[in-house]
C-alpha cells in the first residue's frame, strides 16, 4: 500500500448502503445546513428568499423543500455582474479565501464563473474519488487524462481524485492526439478519462493514423466517460467498448453542482450520488414534483456542503427519469436513474409537433454498424413545415448497398425518434470531427 492513501476510503458501506430512510433524514439535515449558510452568508440567496419572506427554519421536511425558490443559470449570470469581482453577490465566503477559478463553457451565453475554497476543492474531488472507486479504479492503475487542463472544470477533479484514490496519474495535456495514444502504449496506461466524442475520435486516429488497434495493442482496463451523453446511450457505449476492447462507465456533473451521478460496475443505469447532493425530478410543463419511474422532467439539485458560491434547487434543465428498479446489484442504496441523462430540456425541441431528443437520434445511428460514428442533424423549415436532415458516413470498410442502410437507419428513427429524415450518406472522414464537446444538432428555424 502506498504511504498515507488507505485503499478502501472510497467503499463507504455505511454511507453507501444506509437505509433509505435514514438515508433521508441525513439529506434532510444537510439540505437545513446549506440553506442556512447561504441564507446567512451569500446576498443573492438571502434576497432571493427574503423576497418570498422564506425563513431557513421554515423548512422542517423534506416536502417543505419545495418552498425554496429555485435557481437557475440565467440568474446566477446576472448575480456575477455585482460585486466582489467577478463572482458577485453570490458569494458566500470572503473573497480571500477563494483559491481556485472556473467557469462554465458558456455555450448558452456569457461563461458563468465558478470559485472553490480550498475546502471545496477538497470536497469536489472526494466526490469523484467516490465515483471512480465505484468504476474500479484502485491505487495501481496507471489513469491517463488526455485533455487540455484549460479554464473549464472538465476533469481537474478527477485528476485529483485518481490521486486521492491513490492511482498515478499521466497529464495529457498539451500533446496531440497521436502522442497521447503512443504515451499511453509507452506508459500501459490502464485507466482513461474523456468524452464519448474524444474516446472514438482517439480509437479511429489510433487505428487509421498510428496502425495501432485500442482494443488489443493498448493496456485500458477501465474508461470513465463524461461531459455529454454517450456514457449513457446504449450503442455509443457499446462502439467505445468494441474499439478500447473495455467497459466504459458514465459519470455526469457540471461546475456550479458538482459531480451528482455515477454509473457503478453493475451498470443498472446512473446512482446519484445522494450522500453529497438530493436531487428533485420536476414535470418540464406543470413543474410538479416526479417521484415515480416511467416520467421523464428536468432535474433540481443542492449541493451540499460547498459553501464559496452555493448551489440550492438549482434548476439543471438536464431531463432524467427514475429508474424502475429499487436496489442495484452493488449493494448501494443511493437512487438509481433509468439510463443517464436523456438531453437538456432546451435541446429537447418540437420538430413536425413531435419532441425530439438529440440523444435518440444518437441512439439509432450507433446502432447501424455500417456507419461510422459522426453525424450532424440540421432542422430546418420549409414554407411551414419542418424539415430534417441527417448526414452521416458509412463506415470505410463498407462495400455493400447503401440504399440498403439507409432503409435500415430510416427505419430506426422513425422506432426511436417517430419522425422521417432526408437522409445524406457522406465520404468518411468528411462531416466535422469534435475534440472535446460535440454539436451534431443544428436547428436553423427562424426563433418564434
Ligand atoms: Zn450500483
Amino acid at each position: 500500500m502506498k504511504r498515507g492513501i488507505e485503499v478502501d476510503k472510497y467503499w463507504n458501506p455505511i454511507l453507501e448502503t444506509m437505509p433509505r430512510e435514514k438515508l433521508q433524514k441525513l439529506q434532510l439535515k444537510k439540505f437545513q445546513g446549506i440553506l442556512k449558510w447561504s441564507y446567512e452568508n451569500s446576498p443573492f440567496y438571502r434576497d432571493l428568499y427574503q423576497s418570498v419572506g422564506l425563513e431557513p427554519g421554515d423548512i422542517k421536511t423534506l416536502d417543505d423543500i419545495r418552498k425554496v425558490p429555485k435557481t437557475e443559470k440565467s440568474m446566477l449570470r446576472e448575480a456575477q455582474g455585482r460585486e466582489p469581482y467577478p463572482y458577485g453577490s453570490i458569494l458566500a465566503v470572503p473573497i480571500e479565501q477563494v483559491t481556485e477559478y472556473r467557469q462554465t463553457t458558456g455555450t448558452t451565453g456569457q461563461p458563468v464563473y465558478h470559485p472553490e475554497t480550498w475546502q471545496d476543492w477538497e470536497w469536489s474531488a472526494e466526490s469523484w474519488a467516490y465515483v471512480l472507486y465505484a468504476h474500479g479504479y484502485r491505487d495501481y492503475d496507471r489513469v491517463f487524462i488526455p485533455f487540455g487542463y484549460s479554464l473549464y472544470i472538465a476533469f481537474w477533479a478527477g485528476h485529483y481524485a485518481a490521486e486521492k484514490v491513490g492511482c498515478e496519474v499521466v497529464p495529457g495535456g498539451v500533446l496531440n492526439t497521436e502522442a497521447r495514444i503512443l504515451k499511453m502504449k509507452e506508459l500501459r496506461t490502464t485507466a482513461l478519462m474523456a468524452t464519448p466524442t474524444y474516446l472514438l475520435g482517439m480509437a479511429d486516429v489510433a487505428r487509421k493514423k498510428l496502425g495501432i488497434d485500442p482494443a488489443k495493442d493498448l493496456y485500458v482496463k477501465k474508461i470513465t466517460a463524461a461531459g455529454e451523453a454517450g456514457g449513457s446511450i446504449p450503442t455509443t457505449r457499446k462502439r467505445i467498448e468494441e474499439a478500447w476492447g473495455t467497459k466504459v462507465y458514465d459519470h455526469v456533473g457540471a461546475s456550479e453542482i458538482g459531480h451528482w451521478g455515477y454509473e457503478c460496475e453493475a451498470q443498472c443505469g446512473l446512482h446519484v450520488n445522494d450522500a453529497f447532493h438530493l436531487v428533485e425530478i420536476e414535470d418540464i410543463e406543470t413543474g410538479a414534483t416526479i417521484t415515480e419511474p416511467g416520467k421523464r422532467g428536468s432535474m433540481v439539485v443542492t449541493t451540499f456542503d460547498r459553501f464559496a458560491h452555493p448551489c440550492v434547487r438549482f434548476d439543471s434543465k438536464d431531463v432524467i427519469e427514475w429508474n424502475p428498479a429499487e436496489r442495484c446489484e452493488c449493494g448501494r442504496t443511493f437512487r438509481l436513474l433509468k439510463g443517464g441523462v436523456i438531453g437538456r430540456a432546451d435541446d429537447i425541441t418540437k420538430v413536425k409537433g413531435v419532441l425530439l431528443a438529440p440523444t435518440a437520434i444518437e441512439e439509432a445511428v450507433r446502432g447501424i454498424p455500417e456507419l461510422g460514428d459522426e453525424y450532424e442533424v440540421v432542422v430546418t423549415k420549409k414554407g411551414d413545415i419542418d424539415d430534417i436532415t441527417l448526414k452521416a458516413e458509412l463506415s470505410p470498410d463498407f462495400k455493400g448497398d447503401a440504399d440498403a442502410v439507409k432503409e435500415k437507419l430510416a427505419q430506426q428513427l422513425r422506432v426511436k425518434t417517430n419522425l422521417r429524415y432526408n437522409l445524406e450518406f457522406h465520404d468518411y472522414g468528411t462531416l466535422p470531427r469534435y475534440d472535446v464537446k460535440a454539436k451534431r444538432f443544428k436547428d436553423l428555424r427562424p426563433k418564434e
